[in-house]
C-alpha cells in the first residue's frame, strides 16, 4: 500500500480471525509472524475484496492468498463423499509447472486440518490420475493454463462455480503468451467473484489485464519499486565468454557452494553447462522446457536434498523454485530482460538466510548490466575475474589463480575490484561458438530462454513473444520477518 520501503510486521496471525483449524496449520509450518505481504492482505481477501499485489515468490504471498481463501471456503466445506459437494470454488492459475506444485504443496498443508479438497493440474504428465481427482471433487483447484483448458474441454472439470480465482505471477504469465488462454479460462467464470492477482510487475499489460477482470480492486505492495532483496550481496565479474565454464567452476570451488543455482539463458547453453562442469567433477542436472515434468522434478527434488551441487536452470524452468536458504545463484549469462535478473536472484537470500548472486558478464553482455543497473537504480559491483584452464582440476576448496596486479583492490574472495571493461586483459581459450553469438536487443530476445526450439542448430520462436518494456518492479523484502525462528518457538 505504500511505496516506501518494508517496515517490519507487527501483526500476529491470531488477530486476522482465522478458524483455529487454520491456525493450528500454520504453527506447524513455524511461522510466527505473517510478512508483510500477509498482513496487509490477507484482511483485504477476508472482505472478498479484489486485489492487485504486487510480490515475488519467496515474500511469503502464497500464504497471503492461500489462507483466507481457506478461511472464506470453510462454512461451504463438506465431509461428504459426494462430488457434487465439492465443486471447484477456488481457482490458483500459475505459470508454471514447477510454481503450480509449490502452490499446491502449501495450499494441502494448510488445509490439512480442514475438510476442503484441494488438487493441482499441470502438463507435461499423464492426465488420467489428474482427471480421476477432479472426478472426485476439489475445492481448491491449482492449474496451469493449458492443462487446465484440456481438463474443461474433457469436462473432468467444470468452473461454473468459482467464486475466487488467483491469477498468481501474472506478468510472467503475460510473458509466457498465455493472454489467449487465461481470456478463455476467464470467459468460463461467473462474473461475481473474488479476483486476486499477483505480479512481480506493474508493467502496463498487467494493468490492462487488471482493469478488464478486477473490480475496484485494493493494490498492495510490500517494497518499494524495483527493489532487490536487502540480504543478497550481489557482484558482477567480469570475464571473458569463454572463460565463463571455468569461471562457475572456479566460484563453486573457491566458495565451497554446494547447493548453487546456475541461470543461462537458452536451453542448449543450460545443458552443455551441466555437461561441462559434470566433467570437472560437479554433481549437475540441467532443468529446461524440454527435459519432461518428470526429469525436472526429479533433478529439484535431487538437488533439494543436497544430491545435486549445481542445478542448471533457464528462467522459466527456476521460475518460483522455493529453495529455502539457497546460498548462492550465479547468472551465467546476464538475462536479456533485466527483470529475470530480480526474479533470479530472489532465489537466494530467502526466508532469513542471506546469500550471493553472482553474475558473470562478458564484454558483450554490457548493454544487459547496464538495463539491470537501471531497473534496480543503483551500480553493481564489478571485480574482474581470472579463471583457470577449465581441464584443470583442482582440489575442493583451493583457490583460483588471479590476476595480481599492482592497482588490485582484492575483496574478500580475491578478485580484483574495477568499475570498467576498458583493459581487455583475458587469456586466450578456447571458446564455444553458440556462446560467442552477439546479443541482438531485438523485443523477441528474451523470449528466447525457454520458448525456443532448438533444431538443426537453428533457434527458432515456439510461443507467442511478448514485448514488455521495462515495467517498474515492485516486490522484494526487507529482512526482518525472515528471521523464520525455529519451529520450537512457534506460537
Ligand atoms: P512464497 O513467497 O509463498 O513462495 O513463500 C516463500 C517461503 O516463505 C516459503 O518457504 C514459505 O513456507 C515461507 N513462509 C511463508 N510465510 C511465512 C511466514 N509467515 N513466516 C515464515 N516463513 C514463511
Amino acid at each position: 500500500m505504500s511505496d516506501t520501503d518494508v517496515k517490519p510486521s507487527t501483526a500476529t496471525f491470531d488477530q486476522f480471525g482465522l478458524a483455529p483449524e487454520i491456525l493450528k496449520a500454520i504453527d506447524e509450518q513455524g511461522y510466527t509472524t505473517p510478512t508483510p505481504i500477509q498482513a496487509q492482505a490477507i484482511p483485504v481477501v477476508l472482505t472478498g475484496r479484489d486485489v492487485m499485489g504486487a510480490a515475488q515468490t519467496g515474500t511469503g504471498k502464497t500464504a497471503s492468498f492461500s489462507l483466507p481463501i481457506l478461511q472464506r471456503l470453510l462454512p461451504n466445506a463438506s465431509t461428504s463423499a459426494s462430488p457434487a459437494r465439492h465443486p471447484v470454488r477456488a481457482l490458483i492459475l500459475t505459470p508454471t509447472r514447477e510454481l503450480a506444485d509449490q502452490v499446491a504443496a502449501n495450499v494441502r498443508s494448510y488445509a490439512t486440518h480442514t475438510p476442503l479438497r484441494s488438487a493441482v493440474v499441470f502438463g507435461g504428465v499423464d492426465m488420467n490420475p489428474q482427471s480421476d481427482e477432479l472426478r472426485r471433487g476439489v475445492e481448491i483447484l491449482i492449474a496451469t493454463p493449458g492443462r487446465l483448458l484440456d481438463h474443461v474441454q474433457q469436462k473432468t472439470t467444470n468452473l461454473g462455480q468459482v467464486q475466487m480465482l488467483v491469477l498468481d505471477e501474472a506478468d510472467r504469465m503475460l510473458d509466457m503468451g498465455f493472454l489467449p488462454d487465461l481470456q478463455r479460462i476467464l470467459n468460463l467464470l461467473p462474473k461475481e467473484r473474488q479476483t486476486l492477482l499477483f505480479s512481480a510487475t506493474f508493467s502496463p499489460e498487467i494493468k490492462k489485464l487488471a482493469a478488464t477482470y478486477l473490480r475496484t480492486p485494493q493494490t498492495i505492495e510490500v517494497a518499494r519499486s524495483n527493489s532487490t532483496a536487502t540480504n543478497v550481496t550481489q557482484v558482477v565479474y567480469e570475464v571473458a565468454e569463454g572463460d565463463k565454464t571455468g569461471a562457475v567452476v572456479q566460484l563453486i570451488r573457491e566458495r565451497g557452494l554446494k547447493q548453487v543455482i546456475v541461470f543461462c539463458n537458452s536451453k542448449i547453453g543450460a545443458s552443455r553447462l551441466a555437461r561441462s562442469i559434470e566433467k570437472q567433477g560437479i554433481v549437475a542436472a540441467a532443468i529446461h522446457g524440454d527435459r519432461s515434468q518428470n526429469e525436472r522434478m526429479q533433478a529439484l527434488d535431487a538437488f533439494k536434498r543436497g544430491e545435486i551441487e549445481a542445478l542448471v536452470a533457464t528462467d522459466v524452468a527456476a521460475r518460483g523454485l522455493d529453495i529455502v536458504e539457497l546460498p548462492a545463484v550465479i547468472n551465467f549469462d546476464l538475462p536479456f530482460n533485466a527483470e529475470d535478473y530480480v526474479h533470479r536472484i530472489g532465489r537466494t537470500g530467502r526466508a532469513g538466510a542471506s546469500g550471493d548472486a553472482l553474475s558473470l558478464c562478458s564484454p558483450n553482455e554490457k548493454k544487459q548490466l547496464a538495463d539491470i543497473e537501471k531497473l534496480i537504480k543503483r551500480p553493481l559491483t564489478v571485480e574482474r575475474l581470472v579463471v583457470d584452464a577449465p581441464a584443470v582440476h583442482h582440489e575442493s576448496g583451493s583457490r583460483g589463480r588471479h590476476d595480481r596486479g599492482e592497482r588490485s583492490e582484492r575483496s574478500a574472495h580475491g578478485h580484483r575490484r574495477t568499475g570498467s571493461f576498458d583493459r581487455p586483459h583475458h587469456r586466450a581459450q578456447a571458446v564455444d561458438e553458440f556462446f560467442l553469438k552477439p546479443y541482438e536487443p531485438s523485443p523477441s530476445a528474451r523470449n528466447a530462454a525457454d520458448d525456443t526450439n532448438v533444431t538443426n542448430n537453428t533457434v527458432t520462436p515456439q510461443k507467442p513473444q511478448s514485448k514488455q518494456p521495462l515495467a517498474a518492479l515492485l516486490g522484494g523484502l526487507g529482512a526482518s520477518w525472515r528471521n523464520k525462528p525455529s519451529s520450537s518457538s512457534s506460537n
